[in-house]
C-alpha cells in the first residue's frame, strides 16, 4: 500500500499493524501525518472544544528506593535532601489547589518504603472529608505495587482499601516504555511491563477508570515505541478503561541518565502516530510541560483533543530541568490562540459548564 493511501486508512480510523504504525513514524512526512491524525481527531470531536482540568499535582514525599536513572527526583532513603510531607501539609495545598477552582488531586510520589497503607487511607478520607468535591486522581502502579509489597496484599487489596478511602482512579504513570529492554536500563527496579499492565487491569476492572502515559526519547528505539502503543491498545481492547493518553518526552539535563532531549518534530510525530495507532483510546492529551506551551498548542493539530491540566504544583518533572509551567488563563488563552473554545472538564471527562472560564474569550 502507499505511503498516502496508509495515511488515508488510517486517518478515517482503519486499524494500523504494528509493521505500518512502524512505517508511518520512519516515513511519513510530518505535515501529512499531522493532517491525518487531525483528521482523526476531528471526526471523533467535530465541536470547537478543547478540553482542560483544573488540577494539581502534589509530590507528598521524594523519598524513593526504585531509583530511575531517568529521575533527578527522588532522593534514596536517609538522605538529607528527602522529604515527607506532613498530612496538614499535603492538605494546605489541596486547599490552595481547590481555592484555584482544582477538581483533579493527583497526590504522587516516590515509593518511600515509611509510608504504610494506612498513612495514604488516612490522607484521602480527610482530603475527601474536607474537600467532598475533589477527584483524587492519585498515586501510580510503582506506589500501588510498593504498597503491596510493604502489607503483603496484592495490587488489587490495596487498589480496593484506597477505593474505599476515596481514590477513585489511577493515573497512568510509570509506564515509560513498556518493554523490558529498556525497562533493565532505565528504572531496573520498577514494575515489569506485564506488571504494570496487571495492576492497570485490575483498576478497570474495579471500575477505576485510567490514563496511560509514554515516556519517550531515552534509549528506546523506535520500535519500541510502537510496541508500546501496541501493549496500550491491547489492553484497552480487553478492558476500554484508558480514557487517556498521554505521550511526554524526558528531560535529561539533571538525571543520572543524561542523553539529548527529544524534538519538536519528535514529539509532533509521537503524537499524531498515538492517535493514529490508538483508535480503541478515546482521548490525547497536549502534555505541554515538558514541550512548552507553543509546542502544547501546537500539538491541537497533531492529534490532541485535550490541553491536560493547569498542574498548580510539580516537582517531578521540574527538577529533571523542565521550566514550564502555565495559569488558566495561559491554557485558555493557548486554546483560542489555536481558534478553539476552552472546555473545563473533569477526571471523568465531564464537561463542567458551571464552572467559569478564566478568560473571556
Ligand atoms: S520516577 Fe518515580 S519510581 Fe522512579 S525514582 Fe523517580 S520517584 Fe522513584
Amino acid at each position: 500500500m502507499s505511503l498516502a493511501n496508509l495515511l488515508d486508512r488510517a486517518g478515517s480510523g482503519g486499524r494500523l499493524t504494528f509493521s505500518e504504525g512502524v512505517r508511518l513514524y520512519r516515513d511519513a512526512p510530518l505535515h501529512e501525518l499531522g493532517e491525518a491524525a487531525h483528521a482523526r481527531r476531528t471526526a471523533l470531536y467535530p465541536g470547537d472544544g478543547v478540553t482542560y482540568v483544573i488540577d494539581t499535582t502534589i509530590n507528598y514525599t521524594n523519598v524513593c528506593n526504585v531509583h530511575c536513572t531517568f529521575c533527578a527526583f527522588f532522593r534514596p532513603e536517609k538522605h538529607p535532601g528527602g522529604y515527607t510531607m506532613t498530612h496538614d501539609e499535603v492538605v494546605a495545598r489541596v486547599k490552595h489547589a481547590v481555592d484555584l477552582g482544582a477538581t483533579q488531586i493527583m497526590i504522587q510520589g516516590g515509593v518511600n518504603p515509611e509510608l504504610r497503607l494506612e498513612w495514604f487511607e488516612r490522607l484521602f478520607r480527610r482530603v475527601k472529608s474536607e474537600f467532598p468535591l475533589v477527584d483524587l486522581h492519585s498515586l501510580s502502579v510503582s506506589e500501588i505495587v510498593g504498597l503491596a509489597w510493604l502489607e503483603e496484599l496484592s495490587p488489587r487489596d490495596v487498589l480496593i482499601r484506597l477505593r474505599e478511602a476515596g481514590m477513585r482512579s489511577l493515573p497512568g504513570a510509570g509506564a515509560e516504555i513498556l518493554v523490558e529492554r529498556v525497562r533493565k536500563r532505565i528504572s531496573a527496579r520498577k514494575v515489569k511491563p506485564d506488571e504494570w499492565l496487571g495492576v492497570m487491569r485490575d483498576a478497570q476492572q474495579l471500575g477505576m477508570p485510567t490514563t496511560a502515559t509514554m515516556m519517550f526519547g531515552s534509549i528506546e528505539t523506535l520500535e519500541e515505541r510502537i510496541e508500546h502503543l501496541e501493549a496500550i491498545r491491547s489492553l484497552q481492547d480487553e478492558t476500554g478503561g484508558f480514557t487517556a493518553f498521554i505521550p511526554w518526552y524526558y528531560v535529561p539535563h539533571k538525571t543520572p541518565l543524561r542523553g539529548k532531549e527529544a524534538s519538536g518534530v519528535d514529539y509532533l510525530r509521537v503524537l499524531a502516530v498515538s492517535r493514529l495507532y490508538l483508535d480503541n483510546v478515546p482521548h490525547l492529551q497536549a502534555s505541554w510541560l515538558t514541550p512548552g506551551l507553543k509546542l502544547g498548542q501546537l500539538a491541537l493539530f497533531y492529534g490532541c483533543d485535550d490541553m491536560g491540566g493547569t498542574i498548580i504544583e510539580e516537582r517531578v518533572v521540574r527538577d529533571a530541568g523542565s521550566t514550564n509551567e502555565a495559569t488558566r488563563a495561559q491554557v485558555e488563552g493557548l486554546i483560542h490562540g489555536a481558534g478553539y473554545r476552552p472546555v473545563i472538564r473533569d477526571t471523568y471527562w465531564n464537561v463542567r459548564a458551571d464552572m467559569p472560564l478564566a478568560t473571556a474569550g
